[in-house]
């Protein structure tokens, strides 16, 4: 399978799920257009859609563990784990998990922040799926990928509901190998 071929063309989803995402403008700064998928979590048919969408590509594919960022990666990672019959790994900000973790600082915007997953979390060679709700610069997806490698995953692939392409996350990411998979884009940050 190519790059190109999972990354999925918007026009294909025949349900309007771009609309059950809500906008909010100033949030949680002025000049940020923040995408709120609480709307699209709240309604059933829209959570199922958005969730049989972004693991099509790997319906019938073997996935070890789905790995989610911390917070909405959780929503949405848990729910494609069961899909896809896969265990589910938290990636979380630093300090949050009880057991022994590895660690990985990832840039922000200004400066720069730290994730952590349990060093036992994932197998050498465990096939695994990256989930977040939204990419925009990257950061935190290339954080979590070089996490994912330190313990020697395979990452199949990288899955966001919303891609900000004007961003430049998910170029960055196909760059380091990995397929991005997004349901839908917006213009703007
Ligand atoms: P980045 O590391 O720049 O790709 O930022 C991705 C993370 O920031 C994700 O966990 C998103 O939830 C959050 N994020 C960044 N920009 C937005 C936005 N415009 N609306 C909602 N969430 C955002």
């Amino acid at each position: 399978m190519t790059v190109a071929a999972v990354k999925a063309p918007p026009m294909t989803i025949a349900y309007d799920l771009k609309a059950s995402v809500r906008t909010i403008p100033d949030y949680p700064k002025p000049g940020i257009l923040f995408r709120d998928i609480t709307t699209l979590l709240g309604d059933a048919r829209s959570f199922r859609c958005a969730i049989d969408e972004l693991v099509q590509p790997w319906a019938g594919s073997k996935i070890d563990k789905v790995a989610g960022i911390e917070a909405r990666g959780f929503i949405i990672g848990g729910a494609i784990a069961h899909q896809v019959s896969s265990g589910f790994v938290p990636i979380r900000k630093k300090g949050k998990l009880p057991h022994t973790t590895v660690s990985m600082s990832y840039a922000l915007e200004y400066g720069s922040d730290i994730i952590e997953m349990h060093v036992d979390a994932i197998k050498p060679g465990e096939r695994v799926i990256l989930v977040d709700d939204l990419i925009a610069t990257g950061g935190t997806a290339e954080g979590a990928i070089k996490l994912l490698r330190q313990t020697g995953a395979e990452i199949v692939a990288a899955c966001f509901i919303i891609d900000l392409p004007e961003l430049g996350g998910a170029a960055k990411i196909r760059d380091m190998g990995v397929p991005v998979r997004a349901l839908m884009e917006f213009e703007g940050h």
